[in-house]
């Protein structure tokens, strides 16, 4: 059977819309947006580029930026939201088109808890037949274990990240989900297809 693996963030999970969505919780309960945004930072420094909401409430709390009574309202409506509103359009529809048959794989970089956290409260987590998060900062690797075959699809975001996968693995099928705010060439790089929009991969596929 086919595999078709996807990108999380920014592919199937709008990362802006849930990060904005946890800054504007932390604004409600009086937290400068300054002070988010250091911490947010400092996160990301502390974790090779990744970030965890965990770890960023921690820090607040640490920095005595948040107070503990805060911190737990803030977990609560934290909770509270429905994630499955961060779904990029099409996710819903397009994931039980291909489900039946195709193999459904998440390739994903980040830190473990908190991947796992985007794709359970999504609801997306059933499915997929494997999920493979990567710490490091590099994917390619982790195509080693996925045993590529051809006409396998490699559905993300990152244009760098794509670009590789195209040129190491020639039987792997690339797709680049064009993002909102970034600029594309006319025509992608050789070995890419440009997606515009997620419910138009079936049928970009045959399918
Ligand atoms: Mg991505």
């Amino acid at each position: 059977m086919r595999k078709i693996i996807f990108d999380l963030d920014h592919t199937l999970f709008d990362t802006t819309k849930w990060r904005d969505a946890v800054f504007m919780l932390l604004e409600e309960v009086g937290v400068a947006k300054k002070d988010i945004l250091e911490t947010f930072e400092q996160v990301y420094l502390l974790h090779q580029g990744k970030y965890d909401t965990v770890l960023h409430l921690n820090l607040l709390t640490e920095n005595a930026v948040l107070s503990e009574k805060q911190h737990k309202e803030i977990k609560e409506r934290y909770t509270a939201l429905n994630f499955a509103q961060f779904l990029i359009p099409g996710t819903q529809e397009m994931l039980p088109a291909l489900s039946p048959n195709n193999e459904l794989w998440l390739l994903t970089r980040g830190i473990p808890r908190m991947q796992k956290e985007k794709i359970a409260r999504s609801s997306i987590d059933h499915f997929f037949e494997e999920r493979v998060i990567v710490v490091p900062n590099d994917k390619m690797p982790a195509f080693d274990i996925i045993d590529i075959t051809s006409g396998d699809v490699f559905v993300n975001d990152h244009m760098e990240e794509t670009t590789r996968a195209a040129m190491t693995f020639p039987l792997l099928r690339c797709v680049l989900f064009k993002r909102d705010d970034r600029t594309y060439e006319p025509s992608p790089p050789v070995g890419i297809e440009y997606l515009e929009q997620l419910a138009d991969l079936p049928h970009l596929l045959g399918l």
